[in-house]
């Protein structure tokens, strides 16, 4: 039996409802024809040069992305442009594109249950739960099967993670004691003074800057109380997603080649420790 774009665009539908997007977000099909007929499929966090040609040199049907390629307005696909040239490089090349994003981040199996799931949080659920489904929504909280040190948190989370240049970066006594963690893969620092957030004795995210990193624990001195912070690649975090991606895919589409792309896209390529 062929398996069609349209097939797989189905699923994606199914597994990541569009409905369950932010409404600034642009999610599903970037491009390719419903008719496209699908063999392999290569996941990948970005849609950048690394990844596209990996597509392509891979002969990939599809690239299943995480970020959308196409968010902000565009007014040309010229191939002098980045996006212009990488959408070009798929479509001569046969690559249908689709971008599964905060419609992923909220699901039951999305990026911030994925990073809980790989700490072995127990009785993880959503910070920010659906109005529509309490199980679903942004961010997670769980409790850690039994508490460590905030040091040996951020050792363990350097283990799970790919490897990055920047590593793990954390604030807070290494010797702290932490058990309720919250987390949320990808740019979490609008979640800094949810009081689901406030509550725990960590809060892992990424991309966070000097500003909300820094109110965060000046307000925690304040109140006497707060989350120690742990930053991430962001990258990294979102990555750990696509193996639970690839292996609902391979389970709804056992004919299909599916595979994880382990090619870094995270921006940084060194850091000098000082
Ligand atoms: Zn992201």
């Amino acid at each position: 039996m062929v398996t069609r774009l349209r097939d797989v665009l189905d699923f994606v539908e199914r597994k990541w409802p569009s409905s369950g997007a932010e409404s600034w977000d642009s999610v599903g099909l970037v491009s390719g024809a419903l008719d496209a007929e699908i063999r392999r499929i290569l996941l990948a966090v970005d849609a950048a040069q690394l990844t596209v040609q990996e597509a392509v040199d891979t002969s990939a049907d599809l690239l299943l992305i995480h970020h959308p390629l196409l968010l902000r307005g565009v007014t040309t696909v010229a191939e002098t442009t980045a996006k212009g040239s990488l959408l070009a490089q798929l479509i001569r090349a046969d690559v249908a594109l689709i971008a599964a994003h905060t419609n992923a981040d909220v699901v039951q199996t999305g990026t911030s249950a994925a990073l809980a799931a790989a700490l072995d949080l127990e009785g993880s659920k959503p910070i920010v739960p659906a109005a529509s489904d309490p199980e679903r929504g942004l961010g997670r909280i769980g409790v850690l099967r039994e508490p460590t040190t905030l040091g040996a948190l951020a050792r363990k989370l350097a283990g799970i993670l790919p490897s990055t240049a920047t590593g793990i970066r954390a604030a807070g006594s290494f010797e702290r004691v932490v058990e309720t963690i919250a987390l949320c893969g990808g740019a979490g620092d609008s979640l800094l003074n949810d009081p689901a957030v406030l509550g725990a004795d960590v809060y892992i995210t990424s991309d966070l800057r000097h500003h909300p990193a820094s109110e965060s624990l000046e307000q925690s001195i304040a109140r006497g109380t707060g989350p120690a912070l742990i930053d991430t690649s962001h990258w990294a975090s979102e990555w750990l997603w696509l193996d639970y991606a690839a292996r609902e895919l391979q389970e709804e589409f056992p004919q299909l080649q599916v595979e994880v792309s382990e090619l870094r896209t995270d921006p940084w390529d060194f850091a000098i420790p000082q």
